[in-house]
């Protein structure tokens, strides 16, 4: 029997989210520490004489903006988040249960109106492009969830907690939202 792993707003796990942890933090914090070391340093160039002594500045600058990256607090906190304030707008607790999401098309129908913050697209865009980002997982799990399939979507939250998969490994890298805003 697992446990209800709780969605988030557009259908999503915390669970599941890297974001939502400090993995990349301690990663990051872990890797400074080995590229200090000269003998470590002297190792990686042995392995690849192709990685020049220089770029160990500019990789360590990089790992220095991924440790100090603030963790996300949790969707249910972000309040910056579009579609966490479409939601609250809508009196809805998640995507799943607005009259606006086509659970068969996948696609969120209301209107889009511009947010306040420039740098986030409106609510339903975000929506759409979070879906195909995620190859439609989370419009899968509204699915599951209207079908009364809830253990269906925690078996595979559970199973991938087990494997060490996290949402990342759902990804289809080529949908980007910095590139979407272009
Ligand atoms: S995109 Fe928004 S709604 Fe989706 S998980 Fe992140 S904070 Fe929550
Ligand atoms: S209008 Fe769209 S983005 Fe907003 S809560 Fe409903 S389904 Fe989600």
């Amino acid at each position: 029997m697992t446990k209800d792993y709780e969605l988030t707003t557009c259908g999503l796990s915390c669970d599941l989210c890297d974001s939502n942890t400090t993995k990349l933090q301690d990663s990051a914090k872990y890797l400074y520490k080995m590229f200090e070391d000269p003998m470590f340093q002297g190792l990686i160039l042995m392995f690849n004489p192709e990685f020049k002594k220089e770029n160990f500045t500019g990789f360590k600058e990089t790992l220095e903006i991924l440790r100090n990256y603030p963790p996300c607090p949790g969707c249910q906190n972000r309040t910056d988040c579009v579609i966490n304030q479409c939601a609250k707008e809508r009196n809805v607790t998640t995507c799943g249960e607005c009259e606006f999401l086509d659970l068969k098309a996948g696609i969120c129908k209301s209107v889009p109106k511009q947010p306040k913050s420039p740098m986030m697209p409106p609510a339903p865009v975000f929506f759409q492009i979070l879906s195909k980002r995620y190859k439609n997982w989370n419009v899968e799990n509204f699915n599951a969830l209207k079908k009364g399939e809830r253990d269906k979507v925690n078996s595979k939250i559970e199973k991938m907690i087990k494997e060490g998969k996290s949402s990342r490994d759902l990804i289809d890298f080529s949908v980007n939202l910095f590139e979407a805003r272009k």
